[in-house]
């Protein structure tokens, strides 16, 4: 049984400058001063995500900025380099948000990801309520094969949410924040730290026993009985009501849905991980439950599907499904500064040894 800290990444060779050199790369000398940062388009655990335009290739980007201070404090930079180790490996998943390259500054830490705005499934299904099933399908169905490829890599997800849920530009699914992930998990092996959100929260989790990669596959139980019925499956405003729920009540599921639908809901939402679909041979059994079987799952992969809404946004300067509680807020000046001295290897930046990077076309680099 593994129990160090969610997302310890593995330990990293120190060097002198406190870069790791990780090959020819497009662009290894990033700088905020690269970008012109247009505004503030969410909020994370640990700092703000911008949309940015690069000064140079006039391409739009999200990036992620994050105070080495603020998670110092929390003593939660090994989820960061987790996120970042977890990024680097999936870049070539068409559900999984893209990495074009990381780098550090004394204070701060960039991610700078691909942009996607369609808005979160979260936005949506609270403006909507709930959706319908061939909607709810196909949403689920793009997670599911994202979960199922990072399970594939031994990595546990743990924090899969509507608000974890992006959409792009034409209404496929993209998969952001890897801060909770768990690497180097086999199949058979378990993981024990306590973490997650109270409402998606698996039984054995709320246990504090052992858990494995069943505990994401009861999060999309959880996220496809929000998308069908507005709430999630044991909600209670009470949160400890709320975990006694997802411990004991027997699931209920609102009349109204194809046997399918509440066959596959009970399945995923069996208490006993041991039970669960998904605990034998994982995105396998998913993939074959009938409420998936009007998918095409090579169709689905390669986005031939068409998605159930467009999220008709006119460019990337439409942030029409952004919070405007975070478009209007002022960008900090700070963000966009280069100081004089980058990354040095004194105080917080030593704590990030080895963050910048940047892919090269062929090679997804491990480090
Ligand atoms: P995170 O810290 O990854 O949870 O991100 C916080 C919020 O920022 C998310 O819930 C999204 O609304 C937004 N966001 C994160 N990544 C992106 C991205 N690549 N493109 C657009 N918005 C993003």
């Amino acid at each position: 049984m593994d129990s160090s800290p969610a997302g310890t990444p593995s330990p990293q060779p120190p060097r002198a400058n406190g870069n790791i050199n990780l090959g020819p790369s497009a662009n290894p000398n990033a700088r905020p001063t690269d970008f012109d940062f247009l505004k503030v388009i969410g909020k994370g655990n640990y700092g703000k995500v911008l949309l940015a335009k690069h000064k140079s290739d006039g391409m739009f980007y999200a990036v992620k900025v994050l105070q080495k201070k603020s998670i110092l404090k929390k003593k939660e930079q090994s989820h960061i380099m987790a996120e970042r180790s977890v990024l680097l490996k999936n870049v070539r998943h068409p559900f999984l948000v893209g990495l074009r390259y990381s780098f550090q500054t004394p204070e701060k830490l960039y991610f700078v990801l691909d942009y996607v705005n369609g808005g979160e499934l979260f936005f949506h299904l609270q403006r909507e309520r709930r959706f319908l099933e061939p909607r709810a399908r196909f949403y689920a169905a793009e997670v599911a094969s994202a979960i199922g490829y990072l399970h594939s890599l031994n990595i546990i997800y743990r924090d899969l949410k509507p608000e974890n849920i992006l959409l792009d530009c034409q209404g496929h699914v993209v998969l952001t924040d890897f801060g909770l992930c768990k690497e180097g998990v086999e199949p058979e092996e378990t993981t024990s730290t306590f973490c997650g959100t109270p409402e998606y929260l698996a039984p054995e989790v709320l246990r504090k026993e052992p858990y494995d990669r069943a505990v994401d596959w009861w999060c999309l139980g959880a996220v496809l009985y929000e998308m069908l019925h507005g709430l999630p499956p044991f909600y209670s405003q009470d949160v400890s009501q709320m975990y006694e729920n997802i411990l004991h009540q027997p699931l209920r599921i609102p009349g109204g849905r194809t046997v399918a639908a509440c066959d596959l809901l009970q399945a995923l939402l069996h208490k006993d991980q041991r039970q669960r679909l998904g605990s034998k041979t994982d995105f396998l059994e998913i993939k074959s439950h009938v409420f998936f079987s009007p998918i095409n799952w090579d169709d689905l992969y390669h986005k031939r599907l068409t998605p159930p809404f467009n999220p008709n946004v006119a460019g990337p300067a439409d942030l029409k499904h952004f919070d405007p509680e975070f478009t209007q807020e002022a960008v900090s000046k700070s963000i966009g500064c280069t100081p004089d001295t980058m990354a040095s290897s004194s105080g917080a930046s030593s704590a990030f040894l080895g963050f910048s990077y940047a892919p090269d076309d062929d090679a997804i680099l491990d480090c």
